[in-house]
């Protein structure tokens, strides 16, 4: 468990973006992943009377307040509407209820953890993260960014009609996973990543204007598999990673084309 000497009710961002600039204060999400530690913290900097628990929708996209919690955005009707199953897909195995209601969206896109389940889902949805500094910037090119002390706001996730499915593989149910992948679809291109290898996920994309054909994309997941970097750690080794990626990709295309009251 942590130890922090002070703690602030941040009243805007500015105050809590100077706080933050000293490298011993620390923003404050949910919690869960700081708890794991040892840090002595001199400033806790609480972001929760920010107003950033929302979830609204405008014309073009939703936008996702930092200190909404990964269970609000799995129980979301607005989510639910234009993506279904997929992010309860992609978070049902995140240790247990009673933890998504505390783990928050700011906290977890900040941490950006090679095993994100998180990462993965949102990489293919051309989300983009906003941060207080006043830059807003693809999760793709945030995911790939050493930390800094940027707070991290909003999530924009366009709605552009893109579906999309999700496939992790665990060697026990709420484990962090082996491999994770995702797939999306916007009618033109087919958008696909593989994360938890157990480095971060990327995103690789092809032209496609006919989903169905899957000897094409069969072929697509082939090459995934084939140029992608696969590491091994005490879950799997690098080979097995290399062979889920294929099954994975598959089972999230067959959800992908699967028609309504199929699956
Ligand atoms: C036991 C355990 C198992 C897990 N398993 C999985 C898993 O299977 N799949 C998966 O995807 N994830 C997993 N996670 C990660 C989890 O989903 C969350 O991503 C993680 O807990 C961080 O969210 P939080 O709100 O608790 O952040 P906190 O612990 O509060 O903060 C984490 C870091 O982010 C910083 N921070 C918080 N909010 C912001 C902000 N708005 N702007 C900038 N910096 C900020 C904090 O200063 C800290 O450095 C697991 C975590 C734990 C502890």
């Amino acid at each position: 468990m942590f130890k922090a000497q002070n703690y602030i009710k941040a009243s805007d961002l500015q105050e809590a973006l100077e706080l933050n600039k000293k490298r011993t204060n620390k923003v404050l999400g949910g919690g869960c992943w700081m708890k794991m530690g040892k840090k002595n913290i001199n400033t806790l900097i609480d972001l929760s009377s920010l107003g950033l628990d929302k979830i609204t929708e405008t014309d073009d996209e939703i936008i996702i307040g930092a200190m909404v919690t990964l269970r609000d955005i799995e129980t979301s009707p607005v989510i639910e509407k234009y993506f279904g199953n997929y992010f309860k897909d992609a978070f049902t195995h995140i240790v247990g209820v009673q933890f998504r209601n505390c783990a928050t969206i700011g906290g977890s896109v900040f941490s950006r953890f090679g095993f994100s389940d998180i990462v993965t889902s949102l990489i293919v949805l051309g989300t983009e993260v906003e941060l207080a500094g006043g830059e807003t910037v693809s999760m793709e090119e945030y995911s790939q960014r050493d930390y800094d002390n940027d707070i991290v706001v909003n999530i924009h996730i366009k709605k552009d009609g893109r579906k999309a499915a999700y496939e992790s593989f665990r060697n026990t149910q709420t484990d962090i996973p082996v491999l994770n992948c995702s797939l999306a679809y916007d009618g033109k291109k087919l958008y696909a990543a593989v994360g938890a290898r157990p480095m971060r996920g990327k995103v690789s994309t092809m032209d496609c204007s006919d989903v169905e054909n899957s000897e094409e994309i069969f072929k697509f997941f082939e090459k995934i598999q084939a140029e992608t970097e696969f590491g091994t750690n005490t879950r799997a080794s690098k080979e097995y990673r290399k062979h889920l990626c294929l099954v994975l990709l598959k089972r999230a295309y067959k959800k992908l084309v699967c028609k309504e009251g199929e699956q």
